[in-house]
């Protein structure tokens, strides 16, 4: 590609991802939906939830799945079905969005982090072991970037000390490893559907999956102000339901998600080849899984230099994430382990995720990488 100044692909921005671009093809059959529950004002709990819950559970190979107001929701409740209470210690991951942290902080729990994969930036399952104590009770995996852990060893760990395992899959709709679906595996898996995850909604949402019947029921109850039947309250719960208008638009956009996984892997290729002489560090994927590319982050030692390139050029850029959690204020303030994870704070000088959707178009794809040489 030449190094002579290359102009916006149809004279427009570039932008991290594109919610009017998808919401068009769309636009009609949300509308239609909109007027059907406007007209009802059946506004929680009802129809849509229903659907939707039997819907996103089976495409996750999941036996059961609730609807919750977020994916910070999600982790909550799934950390207090399984029982984790105050004291108990929590492993994760400290990179990451800092809804996984605070949903331990919510049950008083302690957060414990072990360090990264160097390659695939994911939580490392071979380091778990030497970071369980007695007060272990959990483990909470997270599915960095739509690219699954690998569950195999994590929960042959998490069996033998009688653990309970969460999968955070708040970015990692569909995605697979070893032909298993992410929310699948654990006792429990938690989503999202902020409008940028790679299924979204128009507000706020987030779902629980789970085969375990037990967690179902009581997760059922606890995001519902702990109400079995109207005005009986068996225990303090939240208020932490999905709405109707949001499952409707989920229930849309739904049939479309294995399409759009699809497409950003094939966004995902095209960057990987034209950036293949680029000198970063692209994404590695494990052969024996499929990424969902909630994100596209590349890794390079001149991430500030970059960055300031193509927001120059009119390219959205983001870095998830900048500070690990263990370095973070919030947890600095609250907590008194310390923690020492090398490749977290080395990986966190140098990612910078580039645009990424499914509607993005091979131009811009050639545009930022023209960009970023
Ligand atoms: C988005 C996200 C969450 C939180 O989801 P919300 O719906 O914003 O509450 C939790 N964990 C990870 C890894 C996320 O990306």
């Amino acid at each position: 590609m030449s190094n002579s100044s290359m102009s916006l692909p149809g004279g427009k921005p570039v932008p991290l991802i594109d919610l009017k671009a998808q919401f068009q093809p769309l636009k009609d059959e949300v509308f239609k939906e909109f007027e059907s529950i406007f007209e009802s004002m059946y506004l929680f709990l009802g129809k849509n939830v229903q659907a939707f819950e039997k819907e996103f559970a089976q495409y996750c190979d999941c036996a059961h799945g609730i609807g919750v107001g977020s994916g910070t929701d999600a982790l909550h409740l799934a950390l207090l079905a399984c029982g984790v209470k105050p004291g108990d210690e929590v492993i994760t991951t400290s990179y990451t969005f800092i809804a996984t942290f605070e949903a331990i902080a919510y049950v008083g729990a302690i957060p414990v982090f072990v360090d990264i994969d160097p390659k695939t930036y994911l939580l490392d399952p071979s380091q778990i072991e030497a970071a369980i104590t007695p007060k272990t009770k959990a483990i909470i995996p997270v599915h960095i970037y739509g690219q699954m852990v690998d569950m195999d060893p994590l929960m042959d760990v998490a069996k033998r000390h009688g653990l309970k395992v969460i999968e955070d899959a708040c970015q990692a709709h569909g995605a697979t490893c070893k032909g298993r679906k992410a929310g699948s595996i654990g006792d429990a898996g938690c989503f999202s559907f902020y409008f940028s995850k790679n299924l979204g909604g128009y507000g706020e949402g987030g779902f629980v999956t789970t085969n375990d019947a037990e967690i179902n029921a009581r997760i059922r109850l606890l995001r519902d102000h702990g109400s079995p039947r109207k005005y009986e309250h068996a225990e303090i719960g939240f208020n932490a339901r999905l709405d109707e208008l949001q499952a409707a638009i989920l229930r849309i956009k739904l049939r479309h998600l294995s399409q759009w996984n699809q497409l950003r892997r094939q966004h995902a290729q095209r960057y990987d080849e034209l950036l293949a002489d680029v000198g970063v560090v692209t994404p590695f994927i494990d052969s024996r899984g499929e990424s969902v590319y909630h994100l596209y982050v590349i890794r390079t030692p001149e991430r500030e230099a970059l960055r300031t390139k193509l927001t120059e050029s009119q390219i959205g850029v983001a870095i998830h994430y900048p500070i690990g959690i263990h370095q973070q204020e919030v947890f600095l303030k609250r907590f008194e382990q310390r923690f020492s994870l090398p490749v977290t704070e080395s990986v966190c000088r140098e990612v910078l995720s580039l645009p990424m959707f499914p509607e993005l178009t091979n131009e811009q794809i050639e545009y930022v990488v023209h960009c970023l040489q």
